[in-house]
């Protein structure tokens, strides 16, 4: 039977980081995750660059570029508190600006002030949004079922607790490590060597892909989207990249377009 429980390049599990509001913290947050290899999700105000302790828009483009730029609403509003008519330009204006400076389509956010509700979610699709973060800790490494309301496993504060329970169970397969957070609090809660040891922890591990969320969720979105014969022996990838699968636990890797039979 065909199993959607490995990743990119066949890997067992998966880490995601996700840090919100674009600070000057973030300088020093990306240098502990290149150094460990580890990969993270930027959500970012484009109508605060330079503000207070913000990053300037020059220096967007060069820190981030290793990572992903994404969403998180032009003036950081509180979504389920606007009437609907000011939604979409929260989100739609925040992805075109961040866009100009990036050179990618933005696709993903995460709520400002974890705030949401189903009209929220509804105006998400209208501005080209694919996924978006809660700050509703789950304290499980499952995969989403509605990326558009993407909860992830803990804040950083238990990553390091969190993450010895994930490599415990790393055997079991298919799991996701989500972990979010703000860089400012590594600064104004002077404990810098939670993240650093957090990212030791995991820099040794070669079965774990290191991804940005639109990584994972392009990734996951090209596996659930395989086209499987009634009796499971042809499976067809309409995507553009390469999806692995397990049959009675054997890997198996289907490039984009191909069509492979079992
Ligand atoms: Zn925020």
């Amino acid at each position: 039977m065909i199993s959607f429980d490995v990743f990119k390049d066949g890997k067992r599990n998966a880490l995601t980081m996700s840090y919100d509001d674009g600070t000057i913290y973030d300088i020093k947050l990306i240098e502990i995750f290149n150094k460990h290899g580890i990969k993270s999700t930027f959500h970012l105000n484009s109508g605060r660059f330079g503000v207070g302790r913000n990053i300037s828009e020059k220096d967007i483009a060069d820190l981030y570029k290793n990572h992903e730029i994404s969403v998180h609403g032009v003036l950081h509003k509180s979504l389920a508190k606007l009437p609907l008519q000011n939604i979409i330009p929260e989100i739609f204006e925040d992805r075109k600006n961040l866009e100009k400076i990036c050179g990618y389509p933005v696709r993903g956010m995460s709520f400002a002030n974890g705030s949401y509700n189903k009209g929220v979610i509804s105006a998400l699709k209208f501005c080209g949004i694919e996924y978006a973060r809660t700050t509703k800790a789950t304290k499980a490494f499952e995969l989403p079922e509605d990326f558009l309301e993407w909860h992830p496993t803990c804040h950083h504060n238990d990553a390091v607790e969190m993450g010895r329970k994930f490599l415990e169970q790393k055997r079991r397969q298919g799991k996701l490590l989500y972990v979010w957070g703000h860089s400012y609090e590594f600064n104004d809660n002077n404990n810098w060597d939670l993240i650093e040891e957090f990212c030791r922890m995991f820099a040794k591990e070669d079965d774990i892909w290191f991804a940005t969320n639109i990584e994972i969720y392009d990734y996951i979105t090209a596996q659930r989207n395989l086209k499987i014969s009634a009796d499971n022996s042809i499976v067809y990838n309409p995507s553009c990249q390469a999806v692995w699968f397990t049959v009675e636990g054997e890997i198996f890797k289907i490039n984009g377009g191909e069509t492979l039979h079992l």
